[in-house]
This record gives C-alpha cells, structure tokens and sequence, in this order.
C-alpha cells in the first residue's frame, strides 16, 4: 500500500473501534493512536482492552484512550445511548467508528446450521452495528467529517459453501453501509465505506483455517494505511464505496475530485 499517511493525520479526532482488544481491531487502535486520534477502545473482553490501553500508553505523545466494555451479543439500543451520552458528555462528537468486532459462528452447510448459531451471529455481526450506528449518529454528525467503516469479508460479495450466518452476516453489512452512505449523503459531512481486511494473521483467520500456515498470511498492521486513509481528511469525498484491503492502492488524484 503506497499511503504514507504524517504522524498527525488523526490529531483532533475521535475514533471507536469495536472488538479493540485483539486482531485487526486492536492494529486499528494502535494505528489511530500513532497518528494522533483519541481512540474509544469498545470490546468485550476487559483485559484484552487494557492491555491495548497499556500498548497505546508507551506511544511517544499518544493522547490517552477511553475504555468502553461492551458485549455485543445482547446489545441494546438503552445500553447504545448510554455510550453516546458518555461520548457525548466527554468530547461532544465522534469523528469514527470502526465496525470491526465479529465472530464467525460454525463452519457448516446450511442443512446442518443450527438456528441459536445464525441469530448470535447476526446479533454480533449485523444487528449490534446497526443499533449502534443509530445512537452515534448525532455525534457523527456534529464532526466536522466523519468516518464509519463497515468490516466486510470476501463471503460478503460472493457467498460460498460452508460460511453460513457469517457471509450472510456480512451481506447484510454491505447493504447497511450502502443504505447508510445513501440516506446520509446529502449531509456532506459524514462517509460510510465497507472493507474487506483479506486474509489476515488472526485468531479468526486461524479458527476458519486450522490447517494453514499464519506466517503465510499478512499481519494485521500492514493493513493500517487503508483504515487511516478512510478515518482521515484524505477520504472525505469517499462515500459508499467498497474496499478490498488486498488490491488497495492509494490515488492522490482519486482523493482530490
Ligand atoms: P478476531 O477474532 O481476531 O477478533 C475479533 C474481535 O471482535 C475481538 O476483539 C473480540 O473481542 C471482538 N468480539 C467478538 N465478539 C464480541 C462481542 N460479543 N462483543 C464485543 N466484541 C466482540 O477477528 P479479526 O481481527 O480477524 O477480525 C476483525 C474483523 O475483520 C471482523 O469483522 C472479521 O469478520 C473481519 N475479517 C477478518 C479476516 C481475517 O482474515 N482475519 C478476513 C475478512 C474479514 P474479545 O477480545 O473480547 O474476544
């Protein structure tokens, strides 16, 4: 990726990331930090978000993050406006939200799919960023330009064998950033993109893979350039547009139209 982004890209914003703690969300957290952003750390695991907290701690001049614990598989919009009355009462507006926390559910035809499986999916990975894009979008709209990326997959563009609640999950994710990027388009000052991060050294890649070999596989770093190119200035006219993190090359001149 040929975006080389300065330290201060983010400086002044504010960002959420959800699923934080681990994987491409804590590399999202980190990234943003290193550029200046107040993270809002929003993930499940307590520990695992204090331990990113600690990372983004030792960053030379790294502006202190928020940490916000949030199970997502019982989400409600009650438990969203309580987030957005702290957000609110702390900084006044949000400039992005990171969809990014998942879960991949099993790995099996749908003939087999057990029903419990398909809605805790759907709740994670659909219904949880639906509601809590409704409760931010006040503060998303008080930003001067504002950021949401919706994490996609490869099985959210061509569904294939096996993928079950997880690739629905993630067609469902692409309409709602298309419905979002849409509805809100007039507004001018908010963007909505989806992103397909591609095969990525995770936990999640290695629950889906067992077989694979990680080192094969990018680490969850070398994919920062295309987030912060969509959380900063650089991608304010990009609306509705969808990213594949793997065949991603920055255009200047695409930026500026
Ligand atoms: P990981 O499994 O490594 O991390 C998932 C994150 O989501 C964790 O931080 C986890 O929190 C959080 N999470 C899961 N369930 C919940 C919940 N109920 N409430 C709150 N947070 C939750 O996944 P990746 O980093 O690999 O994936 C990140 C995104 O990228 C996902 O949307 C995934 O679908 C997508 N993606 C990944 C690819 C890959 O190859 N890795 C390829 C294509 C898409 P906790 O720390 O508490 O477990």
């Amino acid at each position: 990726m040929n975006y080389h982004p300065p330290a201060d890209l983010l400086a002044g914003r504010v960002i959420l990331i959800t699923g934080a703690g681990r994987g491409i969300g804590r590399a999202c957290a980190l990234a943003c930090a290193q550029h200046g952003a107040c993270v809002i750390l929003c993930g499940r695991t307590l520990s695992h978000l204090e331990a990113v907290y600690d990372e983004i701690g030792e960053l030379k001049r790294a502006v202190e993050p928020l940490l916000l614990p949030l199970d997502l598989s019982g989400l409600k919009s009650d438990a969203c406006e309580a987030v957005s009355k702290a957000i609110r009462k702390r900084f006044s507006m949000l400039s992005g939200l990171v969809h990014n926390a998942a879960i991949l559910g099993p790995r099996t035809p749908i003939a087999h799919y057990p029903e419990d499986d398909f809605s805790a999916v759907m709740q994670v990975n659909v219904q949880a960023a639906f509601v809590l894009t409704k409760a931010l979008l006040p503060l998303l709209g008080a930003a001067a330009d504002a950021s949401v990326i919706f994490t996609s997959s490869g099985v959210g563009r061509k569904g294939r064998a096996y993928w079950g609640a997880y690739s629905v999950s993630k067609f469902a994710t692409e309409a709602l950033m298309e419905i979002c990027a849409d509805e809100w388009e007039n507004l001018g000052s908010i963007r909505c993109n989806s992103l397909d991060p591609g095969k990525t050294r995770t936990a999640m890649r290695a629950l889906a893979y067992p077989a694979e070999d990680p080192a094969t596989l990018v680490r969850a770093e070398e994919l920062m350039p295309l987030y912060l190119y969509l959380l900063g200035p650089d991608s304010r006219r990009v609306n509705g547009q969808k990213f594949c993190a793997s065949n991603w090359q920055y255009s200047s001149v695409a930026a500026s139209d």
